[in-house]
């Protein structure tokens, strides 16, 4: 496992150094001094004292752009052209059993449902249940924050097509203008969603905290007191609230060579979260875990794993000081699998508070998740290389948590979901 790790991990620094030498106007690759080498300095590479190739560095220091490290403290430049981060894009080597996943072992729930027009229409629902089947995902939670006259006719659709016990969706909440008698309209309008057949709320996009404004043109913080009646009508409702909030941190951080996603902040402006302009990431953390705390019997399902599945330690501080915070593993199967020792252990001690939810509906996605999940693989290919410059590995979790995790925590924390049929 160390080799295999420490194998892969030059690879994409040389890439990026190699682009920021590029980006910095420096030559893509220095090139190396015509003729021989001087004395001490060939195929070797000199024992301490004795000189050896590239350019010395101090401890502590970063090599130079388009350099890499190649003993300590000393660096050197690639004899030919380094490709860009985009066009590195290596063979592994590495021969071991693979076992993908294509379907869920047990039934499993995706509480993070975004099928979008495919519940707009009879055709549309065939379609999203072949998919489904074909991945054994028994039931889809639509989180696309379908309120009043939308969610009524997405609802209707559902029940008059052969699939009704396949779908069911959440409603949404108009968090604009919040002020003065918000609140009373917002709580009937959730009432009466209820009523049509909501089972809970969401999905809070992460306009709220980042873009929303009050009804006086301020910011909408989080545990704006403005918004408690909704909440406290939430848990007498005994619904669910499924919320996302913010975006992963370094989408705040300045976008340089250090930033862990800086190719995809460079592909999609719209995820890029200046200072200037919008509140900073711990801040919308700390207003999240206020709301949290101060609505102890509202049942609150953070989507996401709460932007925390890089520092499982800090998602189990807030597991552990918030009962009713659940959360929710879409999107960021790139972290859950580049640690599959501490994810598992993380996975297995707060079993009864995680739930699986995909996000965008991408069928051919779903087999990563499985394999993650029920898998001991090492070293395989995720979905989306902009995500995450490494490999992926299975965390092997056991039955009685992969069944928690697939369904078992969505039946317990839903009840309007339809409960019979599931495996004990
Ligand atoms: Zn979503």
């Amino acid at each position: 496992m160390r080799i295999l790790r420490s194998s892969f991990n030059p690879i994409p620094l040389i890439a990026l150094l190699t682009l920021a030498a590029g980006l910095a106007g420096a030559p893509a690759a220095q090139q190396p001094p015509a003729g021989p080498p001087p004395e001490g300095q060939g195929r070797g590479f000199g024992g301490p004292g004795r000189g050896g190739r590239g350019t010395p560095i101090k401890p502590g220091e970063e090599c130079p752009p388009g350099t890499t490290e190649i003993r300590p403290d000393r660096c050197q430049a690639p004899e030919m052209p380094a490709p860009s981060i985009l066009d590195y894009r290596p063979h592994s080597t590495l021969v071991t059993s693979g076992h993908p996943v294509p379907k869920a072992k047990f039934p499993a729930i995706d509480y993070h449902g975004h099928p979008m027009n495919l519940t707009q229409s009879a055709e549309g629902l065939n379609t999203l249940i072949a998919a489904m089947d074909s991945l054994n995902l028994r039931l889809m939670v639509s989180a696309d924050n379908a309120s009043g006259e939308r969610l009524t006719r997405t609802l209707d659709v559902i029940r008059n097509s052969p699939h009704r016990d396949r779908i069911r969706v959440l409603t949404g909440v108009n968090l604009s203008g919040v002020g003065p008698g918000w609140a009373e309209k917002a709580i009937a309008q959730l009432e009466a969603d209820l009523k049509a057949g909501a089972v809970g709320i969401g999905e809070i996009g992460k306009g709220f905290g980042l873009r929303s404004r009050k009804a006086d043109g301020s910011r909408l913080h989080l545990d704006d007191p403005d918004l408690d009646p909704f909440w406290d009508a939430c848990a007498r409702l005994k619904i669910p609230v499924f919320i996302h909030t913010a975006d992963p941190a370094e989408f705040f951080q300045p976008i340089d060579y250090h930033n862990e996603r800086w190719l995809e902040l460079a592909l999609f402006g719209d995820r890029r979260y200046p200072a200037s302009e919008y509140p900073p990431f711990e801040e919308l953390m700390a207003e999240r875990d206020r709301l949290f705390k101060k609505h102890p019997k509202t049942t609150f399902i953070a989507a996401h794993m709460g932007w925390h599945a890089n520092d499982l330690a800090r998602l189990g501080k807030m597991l552990d000081a918030m009962p009713n915070l659940y959360t929710e593993v879409g999107a960021v199967l790139y972290d859950i699998g580049r640690q599959p020792r501490a994810a598992h252990d993380f996975f297995v001690k707060y079993q009864d508070r995680l739930l699986f939810g995909k996000d965008s509906f991408q069928p051919e996605e779903y087999p990563y998740y499985w394999r993650v999940f029920e898998t001991k693989d090492d070293y395989f290919d995720y979905y989306r290389n902009y995500h995450a410059f490494w490999k992926l590995y299975g965390i092997d979790l056991p039955d009685a948590v992969l069944k928690k995790l697939y369904y078992q925590n969505a039946l317990r924390l839903t009840p309007a979901l339809p409960q019979a049929g599931w495996p004990k």
